[in-house]
């Protein structure tokens, strides 16, 4: 059986003194095997994927592990814990309010330069520096910034040098009332086939503080570089393959077990594809995986304010003019148009809604796939 080890990592502290803690969870692989980073409830409402690291954990003792593993739940102990009578807020740091996950840092001036020094060095020595200039940049920020750190910048900092010293990055969070879906950079889109995720948003190569972006824009615009110097330096090669994807497991507030370990499963099925684990037992379904391009992936805003009934089913392809939802209007009772139907001009694929019945106009009702196909 594998035993895995626990560390507790200080991320900041609060006015008492009271230190902000993050339990980080290993298990050592050989060092020549790729290696994993795991991370849960960066936002502090979307809770499952702490469900999910628990159950990786279980799965992960009794099945053979090559590479390393770093399970991190609960990664953000402010978030976590940021309720607001029955709710957890954690979204934003109430301070600032900046989102939690666009903080993370990537400087891409240190493209450049390094490809420069690197004209001619082998594959896995370009990656190995160019893994260790990320670390040293993170740490730099961490250590020698004598302007100090936001509380955000300070967690988000410690967990991306954890990140980057893997090769595969997933960061677990949940959307509102939410079916799965994945974010996945669009070169990597083959691997979105290892996961039992039937909806998948591929992005491109912008940074735009997001911890999948902050692990996989400095590979991706570092290969760019080398292709406009005219050097062939492919992503897909085995010292050069890094991927990062933000996993969205469902609706927030929500613990289910079962479905945490169906979730598991669908995880070891992408590690044992990537040769992190030897377990070849964990093969993904079959099943329709959709694709659309981030710039596709829409939200709509109610056109006015009211109480929401939301109609149509996540993962049904939606026909033009068929509602998203109906709208009531409790001052047109009697005397008025107390009900309004909404809809869109093209079919779209519905992703995600509001977690509430009460919208202001303006409020993100729904989030559809448009233009969207089969991957
Ligand atoms: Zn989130």
């Amino acid at each position: 059986m594998n035993r895995f080890s626990k560390e507790v990592i200080n991320v900041g502290e609060m006015a008492s003194g009271a230190l902000l803690t993050v339990p980080v969870y290993r298990l050592k692989g050989d060092s020549s095997a790729p290696s994993v980073y795991i991370q849960a409830n960066m936002h502090g409402a979307e809770v499952q994927g702490n469900a999910v690291v628990f159950q990786l954990l279980e799965l992960l003792k009794n099945i053979s592990v090559k590479g390393d593993v770093t399970l991190v739940p609960y990664a953000n102990p402010v978030a976590c814990n940021h309720k607001n009578g029955e709710y957890t807020l954690g979204r934003f740091d109430p301070i600032t309010g900046v989102n939690w996950n666009r903080m993370y840092h990537f400087d891409p001036s240190i493209i450049k330069p390094f490809v420069r020094e690197s004209i001619g060095k082998d594959d896995a020595i370009i990656a190995a520096n160019f893994k260790q200039l990320m670390i040293d940049k993170i740490e730099q920020k961490l250590e020698h910034n004598a302007f100090g750190l936001t509380t955000g910048q300070r967690i988000a900092y410690q967990l991306q040098r954890l990140a980057h010293q893997a090769d595969y990055v997933l960061d677990l969070h949940t959307g509102p009332i939410s079916s799965k879906h994945l974010y996945c950079p669009e070169y990597a889109k083959a691997s979105a086939q290892y996961f039992n995720i039937p909806h998948n948003i591929l992005i491109p190569n912008t940074f735009d503080g997001a911890l999948d972006e902050a692990t996989f824009c400095p590979w991706w615009q570092l290969q760019e570089a080398f292709a406009e110097l005219g050097i062939k330096y492919s992503i897909s090669s085995k010292a050069l393959n890094k991927e990062s994807f933000t996993v969205e497991l469902g609706s927030q507030e929500q613990i289910d077990l079962d479905a945490a370990l169906e979730d598991a499963k669908s995880i070891l099925c992408y590690l044992q594809h990537k040769g992190v684990i030897d377990a070849a037992q964990y093969q993904p379904q079959i099943m329709t995986r959709f694709a659309c391009y981030l710039k596709d992936y829409k939200a709509y805003y109610s056109p006015m304010g009211g109480m929401v009934d939301y109609l149509a089913e996540f993962g049904k392809p939606l026909a033009a003019g068929k509602p998203l939802a109906r709208i009531l209007r409790m001052d047109n009772y009697g005397d008025g148009d107390p009900l309004h139907y909404v809809s869109l001009e093209n079919e779209v694929l519905p992703i995600l809604h509001f977690a509430s019945a009460s919208v202001n106009q303006g409020t993100e009702l729904y989030k559809v796939f448009t233009h969207f196909f089969e991957l």
